[in-house]
């Protein structure tokens, strides 16, 4: 990479596949090794792996490179959002979206109800109303598009205003992937990745990240980030950044026939009798659906989740394997999500055959 001609930026498709090799010397393997260890010989520059591991680096650098910043790799999404939470001081105020991540939701509810922050609850899409609950703000968490509603916020808009009035910004960027969207390019503080899903892409790992920009103020909070995630402890095992890096190298091809499997079936699905709502941003790989039950539309969704063969009925998303869900089934779901809304993460399978198994299991509600 150092070789290449800077005024050529590779693309987003190369880069995936090229960052986070080992140096190109001879007898040098091609993949990054594991490194499995707690500790490091003394008087180097790391001495216990809580701090570091060199199995992190090459995700790290690999997905801080796409979004135009530094990473932070973590144990979970949740650890990166628990570490990007704990910027705000006790007593501080975040403006956050009413219906975004339950854990997301979950936690700043929780924060509020103990007194340890002051939640001011928001709908990003609107824009006025965002910028007015700005002022005295801390924090802007925003999640776009949000889960399961896929609401698409203004991000480069609602984070100048949050900037105007001294607050900071987050935005998770799980659902849109650094491929599809690059917030810190927008003026955010932090991004923060639920590497479980795209990013790692087959099921298999529970990782998060941050990411700063490389600003005076990003490597700030690049630090004090680290230090949380130090002290914190959730880090990440060295096998599942590993497989997360072995993901990422698949990612934009994923992530393409994902979404143009998402857009095609947001629109087979949208002629079905009973689904009432179609919600898809026209871009992505998630489609939520709102199921019409006779005076049910919780059952109903619950049977059209039971109903699929090649759809697996399991929460999570951003895997190769289509998934589905109905999402207020899970404890801590905003009540803003409809009871009968599925959410249907798309994978990379035959379209043709994901439509004819939502089909299949739709006739027989
Ligand atoms: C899954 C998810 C999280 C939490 O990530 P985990 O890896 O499950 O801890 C946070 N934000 C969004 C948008 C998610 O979908």
């Amino acid at each position: 990479m150092e070789h290449h001609d800077a005024a050529q930026p590779l693309s987003p498709r190369t880069r995936v596949v090229a960052l986070g090799r080992p140096e190109r010397v001879p007898g040098a393997p091609l993949n990054p090794p594991v490194t499995f260890t707690s500790t490091y010989i003394q008087d180097g520059p790391v001495n216990y792996a809580r701090v570091d591991n060199p199995t992190w680096t090459p995700f790290e650098e690999a997905v801080g490179e796409l979004e135009g910043g530094d990473a932070l790799l973590y144990s979970s999404g949740m650890a990166a959002v628990q570490a990007a939470l704990s910027l705000v001081p006790v007593g501080g105020v975040v403006v956050a979206p009413a219906a975004a991540y339950n854990g997301v939701v979950v936690t700043l509810t929780e924060a509020q109800r103990d007194g340890r922050l002051d939640v001011r609850w928001v709908d990003v899409t609107d824009d006025a109303a965002t910028t007015a609950a700005l002022p005295g703000a801390d924090l802007l968490w925003l999640e776009s598009p949000s889960n399961p509603l896929l609401e698409v916020a203004d991000i480069a808009g609602l984070t100048a205003a949050a900037h105007e009035a001294g607050a900071l910004v987050v935005v998770d960027n799980t659902f849109a992937t650094p491929l599809l969207q690059r917030p810190l390019e927008d003026g955010a503080d932090v991004v923060v990745h639920s590497a479980t899903k795209y990013l790692s892409g087959h099921s298999d790992v529970i990782l998060g990240l941050t990411v700063t920009p490389d600003t005076d103020a990003g490597r700030e909070l690049h630090a004090r980030l680290a230090r949380h995630r130090t002290l914190g402890g959730a880090i990440a095992g060295p096998m599942e950044a590993w497989l997360a890096l072995r993901g990422l190298r698949t990612l934009s091809l994923r992530l393409e026939r994902a979404c143009a499997n998402a857009a095609d079936l947001a629109e087979r699905l949208a002629t079905h009798p009973r689904v009432s709502r179609v919600r898809y941003p026209g871009w992505g790989a998630i489609v939520s659906v709102e199921v019409a039950g006779d005076g049910d539309d919780a059952a109903a969704a619950e049977a059209l989740a039971a109903g699929t063969r090649i759809w697996s009925p399991s929460t999570s998303l951003g895997g190769v394997e289509s998934q589905l869900e109905r999402r207020r089934r899970q404890p801590g779901e905003p009540e803003a999500v409809p009871v009968g809304l599925v959410r249907l993460s798309v994978g990379v399978e035959d379209v043709d055959d994901l439509w004819a198994d939502l089909k299949q299991a739709l006739d027989r509600i």
